[in-house]
């Protein structure tokens, strides 16, 4: 399991509004992550029915977006590539829609039809080898998100070509804001909601504070980059140090760059601040393919607050931010 890499620092401060506040926080496995949701309420009893039904809208939607899952809708579409349409639920269409858009806005450095590559190297890593050469030229055309039709009238997904596979696995951010709006709609308003990397910070803390997000530092584990302090938004890591494997004296992580069929380089670590996780969290893949510069251009532009450590340990942030 990945090591948690935002410490979640949550401190009771003993003020009037505390004793009317109750925190609750439960950590369960989800999505093959570990998935942490804090609850701030006015009873126990409150904060716990607000994490169970926190626990099962995360637990149903994996059922419906995971590419490890036989009876997912999006196995479904993978399955009848090159074959046919499948109709899939509303909410599929919205976070393919959404992945979609940030591979067109990419040019392709985040691309949701990613899957013949992530598939190939963890089965070669899990192996303790490295894919060739020749394996990585045959999946590499598979991958193009041309090739996959949304068509929202009909609520149908299309890969084109035999062998594609989608991988919704840079969007956990729509999931985390599927919860979101859950806590919302049932008036939960203080809440942290942490799917490994992707947090959404709502509301205040129990003494009214906003959360306290800390970044770390991707090569020194005792560092922390900077505290963050949130309230209503949402804050994603994605890390080359998080999820990776040593072959042959080489380190090698989960963001693969869809031009080369092989991890990136460059980039190590990029936390990008915003409002919508379906936004935010597929843009924090685009730096590490672009590169730590191009990669800040293009995050900027799309409004989003930013820190970026290149892989000479560089750190760059956005103006809003200030660096410990
Ligand atoms: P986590 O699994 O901790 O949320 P990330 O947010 O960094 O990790 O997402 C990594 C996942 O994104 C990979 O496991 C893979 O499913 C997907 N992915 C990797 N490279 C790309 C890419 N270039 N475009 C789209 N998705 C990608
Ligand atoms: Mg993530």
């Amino acid at each position: 399991m990945k090591t948690v890499t935002l410490l979640i620092i949550a401190v009771c401060v003993l003020s009037a509004g505390c004793a009317r506040q109750r925190t609750v926080q439960r950590t369960e496995t989800i999505m093959g992550t570990q998935v942490t949701i804090t609850v701030v309420a006015p009873t126990t009893g409150e904060a716990e029915s607000a994490i169970e039904a926190g626990m099962g809208e995360l637990r149903r939607l994996d059922a419906m977006m995971s590419l490890y899952k036989d009876t997912s809708e999006i196995t479904k579409v993978n399955r009848a590539a090159g074959r046919e349409p499948v109709k899939v639920s509303p909410e599929l269409i919205e976070v393919v829609d959404a992945a979609a858009e940030v591979s067109r806005l990419s040019k392709g450095a985040f691309d949701v039809t990613i899957g013949p590559l992530v598939v190939l190297w963890q089965m070669r890593l899990k192996e303790g080898t490295v894919p060739t050469e020749g394996e990585i030229g045959r999946v590499l055309p598979l991958v193009n998100y041309h090739n996959l039709v949304v068509d929202r009238k009909a609520s149908t997904l299309f890969l084109k070509r035999p062998g594609m596979i989608m991988d919704l696995g840079g969007m956990k951010g729509y999931i985390a804001d599927r919860v979101a709006d859950l806590f919302r709609q049932r008036g939960t308003k203080n809440a942290l909601i942490a799917v490994a990397g992707d947090i959404w910070a709502l509301g205040r803390r129990e003494d009214g504070t906003p959360w306290r997000i800390g970044v770390q530092h991707p090569r020194e584990k005792d560092r922390v980059l900077t505290v963050l302090e949130l309230s209503d938004k949402y804050v994603c890591t994605s890390g080359d140090y998080e999820r990776f494997v040593i072959r042959e004296k080489k380190r090698y992580h989960h963001i693969i760059d869809p031009r080369t069929g092989r991890p990136s380089k460059g980039t190590i670590s990029v936390t990008l601040i915003g409002d919508r996780g379906a936004l935010v969290d597929p843009l924090a893949k685009v730096p590490f393919i672009l590169g730590p510069d191009k990669g800040m251009a293009f995050v900027m532009k799309l409004g989003a607050e930013a820190i970026i450590v290149d892989a000479e340990g560089r750190v760059t942030t956005t103006p809003g931010i200030v660096l410990q």
